[in-house]
């Protein structure tokens, strides 16, 4: 068995498995890949000090500095549930079952996406998901925010002191966001709101974004928009299903509740990253809570006796 077993290869799981080694236990990763989300960013530039890099790059010096540590890797492998016992149980979808006295759950989130014809072709060529990583690359232009709740608004908010335009397109006729965000929104005179939209195509010269194409849900009619950049705002879905019917209690969003020292409502069970109640999804915020997360087993286990 492991000391400390972590699931998930982001910068979460990265920065927790470099804390643990370093305390010299017996500490292993176990992921589908390594890298997480940072493995489909290109570029970055809010990773402190480092004013740009890219994702791939970055991916590749997370795992040179892990493997400096006696980390056992085992990639290409899903979590499938967890169980307490006399040890920790976390069982695989292969059907293998591996044992350790704690275990940090770090296996991110993924972004829902519009599934509309252009979205896979000019993702990261003006689609985005995330507006505190990739807003200051639209300075100056006019960007579409695809999304009318709480973090559609917000990124239309965000986005309006950086870019020319801001375009928020919401499928409902009402807007979800609160609206003391609404109101904010209202209020700038560079945001359009509108309403009853479908988002149908993200359009392109063949190199970047040029556009998006919608469907005027009361009308029917189909109508354009042109823009550098679409910001898609529908939604963060943690990567935790395989955890529901077990012991670590859930947001009503999914997301593992933590407390302050990553702790979930498992003993010896901690959690790091997108995949918690954390509210910025963020590297470097994926990446202390992970160094968070190994601190906090370390001490459960100077604490618990080896079974
Ligand atoms: P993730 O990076 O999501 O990693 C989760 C890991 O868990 C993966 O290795 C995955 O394979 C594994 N996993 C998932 N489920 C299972 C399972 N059941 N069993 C085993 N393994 C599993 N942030 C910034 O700070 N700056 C940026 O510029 C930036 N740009 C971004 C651009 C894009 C396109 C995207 C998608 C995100 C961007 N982000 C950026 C956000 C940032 O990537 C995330 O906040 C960060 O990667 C979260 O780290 P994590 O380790 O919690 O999760």
């Amino acid at each position: 068995p492991y000391d400390v077993l972590i699931v998930g290869g982001g910068p979460a799981g990265a920065a927790a498995a470099i804390y643990a080694a370093r305390k010299g236990i017996r500490t292993g990763l176990v992921s589908e890949n390594f890298g997480g989300q940072v493995a489909e960013t290109v570029g970055i530039e809010n990773m402190i000090s480092m004013p740009y890099t890219e994702g791939p790059k970055l991916v590749a010096q997370m795992e040179q500095h892990v493997k400096e540590y006696d980390v056992d890797i085992i990639t290409d492998q899903r979590a499938a549930g967890i169980r307490a016992g006399e040890y920790l149980e976390l069982d695989l979808a292969s059907e293998a079952t591996l044992r350790s006295r704690a275990v940090i759950l770090a296996t991110g989130a993924r972004w829902r996406e519009l599934s509309v014809p252009g979205e896979q072709e000019y993702r990261n060529k003006g689609v985005a998901y995330c507006p505190h990583c990739d807003g200051p690359f639209y300075k100056g232009k006019r960007v579409a925010v695809i999304g009318g709740g709480n973090s559609g608004i917000e990124a239309a908010i965000d986005l309006a002191g950086i870019v020319e335009h801001v375009t928020v397109l919401e499928f409902a006729d009402t807007l979800k966001a609160d609206d003391v965000l609404q109101r904010k929104a209202q209020s700038l005179p560079n945001v359009e709101i509108i309403r009853n939209a479908q988002t149908t195509e993200v359009t392109g010269d063949g190199k970047k974004v040029t556009g998006l194409l919608y469907t005027d849900r009361a009308t029917g009619e189909s109508r354009s928009v042109e823009v550098a950049g679409i910001f898609v705002q529908i939604g963060l879905i943690p990567n935790s299903e395989w955890l529901k019917g077990s012991d670590i209690e859930l947001s009503r969003f999914g997301e593992i509740e933590i407390d302050a020292r990553g702790a979930t409502s498992m003993p010896g069970v901690f959690a790091a990253g997108d995949v918690t109640t954390e509210p910025y999804k963020q590297i470097v915020i994926a990446m202390g809570a992970g160094s968070t997360a190994a601190l906090s087993a370390f001490d459960h286990l100077i604490r618990t006796p080896d079974p």
